[in-house]
C-alpha cells in the first residue's frame, strides 16, 4: 500500500481457482493479531509501566521545534498512555489513523504506532489536538473522568503544568501509510472498546486493522500499457516488427484505456521481446504506460462449487419477522432485533433479505458467524445471493485477507462476512451487521482486547445508526434480558422448522450405573455400545462428542455414585487443582483431605477441601477426567474393526479438518469422535447415530455458564440430526440425569430452562442481572504473585470505598487452572449491578499508579467464562 502512487488505480486480480482444501477454516487461530503481539506479554495490561517515561526530552521551550504540526500516538505496546509528536511540514498532514514510526524511549528506539489525533498550533493550544479531530473523535482531557487513558500526563506542546513545561517534543520519523488504515467512525469505536474493556488504545487499534493489511502481504506494483487514442495513423507507419506485433496485439484486445491495459510483463512475454520496442512505442505516443498496485491472491470465495440461489417463498413466520426489521432498517436508526429461531427455521434466509433491503437503500452489511460456522457452504450461500462479497477469516492466506480488506476499504464490496474480528472491516455506509449464533463464546477474544464481538458489533451499529439482527435458536440469558429492560431492542420469532423434518430420537443414558475399572469410568456405556455396533453393522456411521478439556475434573465415589454439593447452591463442586492450598494431605476435623486442591461452587464461589473417603459410604473419592484419547482408547477394544478417526481444535490444522472431515463424508470412516466443534458439522446422510458422551463435561466447568453450555450443546445436536430419511438417534450421556439444563434441553423446553437459569444467576447477582469482570494475575513466583494481588485487592477496596461504590470484590483465589506454563494465576472477581458502576471503577484503577510488585495483569470485562 505504502508503493501506491496517486493517480493510481487498485485492482483486485484473481490467480487460479480456490483448492478444495482451502474452502473453510480452522477454528483455533484467529486473524493475526494474536501473533503479532508475541506469545507471552500476550497483550496483558502492565497498568502503566514506568519505562515509559523515557520519551521526554529536556531541551528548549518546544515552541521552537520546526513545523507547528503535532500528533498524538497510541502504541502497540501495552504502555496505557499516548504520547505527542511534532511533525515537520514536509510530512504534514498526517491524519488520525494513519499509523508513523517515532523514537521512542530513552534510547529513541524506532516505534510504529497509529496517530489518534493530529492538529496544527493554533492560538490556543489546550484545543489543538481537540479542534483537529473534524469533530468526530476528540481526544479526550484529563477532566474527563469516563476516560481513563493517561492522556492527562501526554506533555502538551506548552501549557501542561509547570513541571512539564520545558520538556521537548520529539519528531515524527516517518509515516507509514498514505491513507488512514482506520477511519473516523472505527477510531470512535477503538476508543469505546478501549475504554470498556480496559485495554490500551494502541493495542485495540492493532487487533482491528488484520496484520495481513499492516505487512501489505501479497501487495505488488504492476505495470501496465494500453493504446492511445487516436494512433491508427501512426501505427500503420511502424517500422519495427516487435514494434508492429506489440500494437496489433493490444488492438485485438481493446486495450484502449487503464481499466482495459495489458500487463507489461504478459504483453511482452506474449510477443517475445524485452520492455524496450515498448517504450519506443510510448515515446511516439503510440502507447501510455502506468504502474498500479495489486493485491495478487487466490480468490477468498470458493469456486467450482456453487450452489444456485434457490428461489424460496418465505412463509408466514418469516414474513412476519422480516417485515418488523425491514421497517427498523427503514427507519434508519439504531435497533436491535433477537430472531430466535430453532435450528433451520429460515434465520439464514432472513439474513439475506434483511441485507438485500439494505443493499437497496444503498448501504452496506457485515454479517459475523463462528469461525467454526464459516464454511466453504455458508459463504457460497451468500456470494449465491450476492456478488459483491468479501471474506474474512482464519482460513485465508495473509495475501487474501489482505486482498479482502483493501477491496472493502476501497468499497468494492457491499456484505462482508467474517469471524469475530470482522466486526472491525472498514465498511463506510454501514446499514447492517447481522451476529449469527449470538449466543457463541467463540465471540470473545481471549487476548487483549478481550472484546465481544457481539457486543462490539451493537456498539458499531449504534455509532452507525445501523440496524443489528442477532440469531440464535438458544438466545444467550443476556441477550434475552436486553429485549425485556432495554428500548432499542426487539424480538421476532421463528418457532417452526422450514421442511418438517422429524425431530431425532433423544435418548438419556444414567451413567452413574454404569461400570468403573481402574481407569474410571468407562466412557461408552452398554447402550451406546450396543447401538454403535448395530450402525456399523448396517454400514452407517456415528459421531461421539466429548469435552476433553483436561481440567474438568469432578469429584465422585465410584462406589455409592456420591458427587460433592455445594452447601448454598443445588450445583455439583468441582476439583480445582492448586498450589495454594499446601501439598500432600490435610486433616481436620472432619478428617483427612485431597491436598492438591480444592472443591469449589461456580455459583457461589464458595470452596471446600475434598475428603479422601466419601462421607456417604467412607470408600476412597476419585477424581474423573474424560480425555479423548481415554475415548480412543475405549472404542479400539471395543469395536476393533471399526475405522475411528479424532478430530479436536487442538490437535489439528484447519487442512487436516477439512480432510478428515471430507473422508468421512465419502464413507472412509466409521467413527468420528470430537470435540463440541463437531456438533455444528452434522449433517452427513449417513449419520444415524450422535452419542454425547458427557453432557455433563460442561455442567462441570467452573463456571456459572456450565447450565446454559450444557443446554445449548444438546439443543444444537437435537437440531442437527436426523437431516435424511433414515432417522437418527442421539444418546446422551450423563452422571446427572436430573440436571435441569438436560432435562430442558431433551424437551426441547427453552423457556423453562430460562426460567429455571435466572433464579438462579439473581440469586448469586450473576449476569444478566449484575455486570462481571475478572481479573487474572500471573507470575512464576508465587509469594510475589500473592504480594501483587494483595496490593490490587487494597488498590479496588480503596476505589470501592471511597467512591461508595456498589460493587463486591472477591479474591485473590487461585485461577481455576492455578499454573500455567511455570506461571501462578490467580483471580480477583468483581460484581456490580450497573456496567457504569464496573467502567468508574476500572477507570480509576487505570488512572492510579502502577501495581507493586510488577505482574502480568489480564483484565477481562463481562467474561465468558471464568477460567
Ligand atoms: P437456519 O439458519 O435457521 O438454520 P436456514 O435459513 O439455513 O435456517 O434454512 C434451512 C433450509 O431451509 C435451507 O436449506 C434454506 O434454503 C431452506 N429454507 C429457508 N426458508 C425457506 C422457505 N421459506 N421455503 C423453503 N425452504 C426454505
Ligand atoms: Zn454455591
Amino acid at each position: 500500500m505504502r508503493s501506491r502512487r496517486s493517480g493510481e488505480q487498485m485492482v483486485f486480480t484473481r490467480m487460479g481457482d480456490w483448492p478444495m482444501d482451502k474452502c473453510g477454516t480452522s477454528s483455533l487461530f484467529e486473524e493475526m493479531d494474536s501473533r503479532l503481539r508475541g506469545n507471552d506479554s500476550g497483550g496483558d495490561l502492565r497498568l502503566r509501566g514506568n519505562d515509559s517515561g523515557g520519551d521526554l526530552r529536556l531541551g528548549g521551550d518546544g515552541s521552537e521545534a520546526g513545523g507547528g504540526h503535532i500528533i498524538r500516538v497510541a502504541f502497540e505496546s501495552a504502555a496505557d498512555t499516548e504520547f505527542d509528536y511534532l511533525a515537520a511540514d514536509e510530512i504534514w498532514p498526517i491524519q488520525v489513523g494513519q499509523r508513523v514510526e517515532v523514537p521512542f524511549g530513552r534510547k529513541n528506539k524506532l516505534q510504529i504506532g497509529f496517530c489518534v489525533g493530529s492538529g496544527s498550533r493554533g492560538p490556543d493550544p489546550s484545543t489543538l489536538l481537540r479542534s483537529a479531530q473534524d469533530g468526530r473523535t476528540p481526544v479526550r482531557s484529563a477532566q474527563d473522568d469516563r476516560t481513563p487513558l493517561r492522556s492527562a500526563h501526554v506533555p502538551r506542546a506548552s501549557g501542561g503544568d509547570d513541571k512539564r513545561r520545558g520538556f521537548k517534543l520529539k519528531m515524527v520519523s516517518k509515516v507509514i501509510d498514505e491513507r488512514p488504515l482506520v477511519d473516523g467512525g472505527l477510531m470512535e469505536l477503538a476508543r469505546w472498546i478501549s475504554g470498556y474493556y480496559v485495554c490500551p488504545l494502541g493495542q485495540v487499534l492493532a487487533a482491528m486493522v488484520p496484520g495481513a493489511v499492516k505487512k501489505g502481504a501479497g501487495v505488488r506494483t504492476q505495470r501496465y500499457v494500453y493504446l492511445c487514442d487516436g494512433a491508427d495513423e501512426a501505427i500503420g507507419q511502424l517500422k519495427g516488427k516487435k514494434q508492429k506485433e506489440i500494437a496489433a496485439l493490444l488492438r485485438e484486445r481493446k486495450a484502449i484505456s487503464p481499466e482495459s491495459s495489458l500487463e507489461l510483463q504478459e504483453l511482452i512475454d506474449s510477443v517475445g521481446c524485452g520492455a524496450e520496442p515498448v517504450k519506443r512505442l510510448a515515446e511516439q505516443g503510440i502507447v501510455r504506460m502506468g504502474r498500479r498496485t495489486v493485491f495478487s491472491a487466490l480468490p477468498a470465495i470458493p469456486k467450482g462449487m456453487a450452489i444456485e440461489a434457490k428461489e424460496v417463498v418465505l412463509n408466514e413466520d418469516q414474513e412476519k419477522a422480516l417485515g418488523e426489521i425491514r421497517e427498523r432498517i427503514d427507519s434508519s436508526a439504531f435497533g436491535v432485533t433477537l430472531l430466535h429461531g430453532v435450528t433451520d427455521s429460515g434465520k439464514t434466509e432472513l439474513y439475506i433479505r434483511a441485507i438485500q433491503a439494505v443493499l437497496d437503500r444503498g448501504k452496506k452489511a457485515i454479517v459475523l458467524l463462528p469461525e467454526i460456522a464459516l464454511t466453504a457452504q455458508t459463504v457460497q450461500r451468500f456470494s449465491a445471493r450476492f456478488t459483491r462479497i468479501a471474506v474474512m477469516h482464519s482460513g485465508l492466506t495473509a495475501a487474501q485477507r489482505n486482498a479482502q480488506w483493501q477491496k472493502i476499504k476501497a468499497g468494492e464490496a457491499d456484505v462482508v462476512i467474517g469471524a469475530r474480528s470482522a466486526v472491525f472491516s472498514p465498511v463506510s455506509e454501514l446499514g447492517l451487521i447481522v451476529v449469527d449464533e449470538e449466543h457463541e463464546p467463540s465471540y470473545k477474544q481471549d487476548t487483549a482486547p478481550r472484546y465481544n464481538g457481539r457486543d462490539v458489533a451493537i456498539k458499531r451499529a449504534q455509532l452507525a445508526n445501523a440496524h443489528c439482527v442477532l440469531g440464535s435458536a438458544t438466545p444467550s440469558l443476556e441477550t434475552l434480558a436486553n429485549c425485556r429492560e432495554k428500548k432499542h431492542f426487539y424480538v421476532a420469532r421463528l418457532p417452526r422448522r422450514v421442511m418438517d423434518l422429524p425431530m431425532p430420537e433423544m435418548r438419556l443414558v444414567d451413567m452413574r450405573g454404569v461400570s468403573v475399572t481402574g481407569k474410571g469410568v468407562n466412557l461408552i456405556s452398554e447402550p451406546l455400545g450396543e447401538r454403535l455396533r448395530e450402525a456399523l453393522g448396517r454400514g452407517e456411521q456415528a459421531i461421539l462428542l466429548l469435552n476433553r478439556r483436561g481440567y474438568s475434573n469432578f469429584v465422585f465415589c465410584p462406589s455409592c455414585k456420591h458427587t460433592l454439593h455445594c452447601r448454598n447452591c443445588d450445583v455439583t463442586l468441582t476439583f480445582h487443582k492448586s498450589k495454594a492450598v499446601g501439598s500432600g494431605r490435610m486433616q481436620t476435623v472432619t478428617g483427612r483431605h485431597i491436598g492438591s486442591g480444592y472443591a469449589m461452587c461456580h455459583y457461589c464461589l464458595a470452596q471446600t477441601l475434598v475428603p479422601e473417603k466419601c462421607p456417604v459410604c467412607g470408600k476412597g473419592m476419585a477424581m474423573i477426567g474424560l480425555g479423548s484419547q481415554r475415548l480412543e482408547e475405549e472404542l479400539a477394544a471395543k469395536l476393533p474393526d471399526a475405522r475411528v478417526a479424532r478430530i479436536d481444535s487442538d490437535s489439528m490444522a484447519g487442512k487436516d479438518y477439512y480432510r478428515v472431515l471430507s473422508a468421512f463424508g465419502e464413507g472412509q470412516i466409521d467413527v468420528l469422535a470430537g470435540t463440541q466443534m463437531l456438533a455444528k458439522g452434522l449433517h452427513f446422510p449417513n449419520v444415524t447415530l450422535v452419542g454425547i458422551i458427557s453432557a455433563d463435561t460442561s455442567l462441570y466447568l467452573p463456571d456459572f455458564r456450565a447450565n446454559e453450555r450444557t443446554f445449548q450443546l444438546i439443543s444444537q445436536v437435537a437440531g442437527r440430526a436426523g437431516r435424511s430419511a433414515k432417522k437418527g438417534t442421539v444418546f446422551v450421556q450423563t452422571f446427572l440425569p436430573n440436571q435441569p439444563a438436560i432435562q430442558f434441553a431433551l424437551a426441547g423446553d427453552f423457556e423453562g430452562f430460562v426460567q429455571e437459569e435466572l433464579k438462579h444467576r439473581k440469586a448469586c447477582n450473576l449476569p444478566p442481572f449484575w455486570r462481571l469482570a475478572s481479573i487474572v494475575m500471573r507470575d512464576m513466583k508465587f509469594e510475589r504473585l500473592e504480594a501483587a494481588c494483595k496490593a490490587m485487592r487494597g488498590r479496588i477496596d480503596g476505589i470501592v470505598n471511597g467512591g461508595g461504590l456498589n460493587a463486591v470484590v472477591r479474591g485473590p483465589m487461585p485461577a481455576v487452572i492455578s499454573r500455567v506454563q511455570r506461571f501462578h494465576r490467580m483471580q480477583i472477581i468483581v460484581q456490580a449491578p450497573e456496567a457504569g458502576t464496573m467502567q468508574r471503577l476500572f477507570g480509576e484503577l487505570r488512572a492510579a499508579g502502577p501495581i507493586r510488585p510488577a505482574v502480568k495483569i489480564a483484565i477481562d470485562i463481562d467474561p465468558v467464562n471464568l477460567l
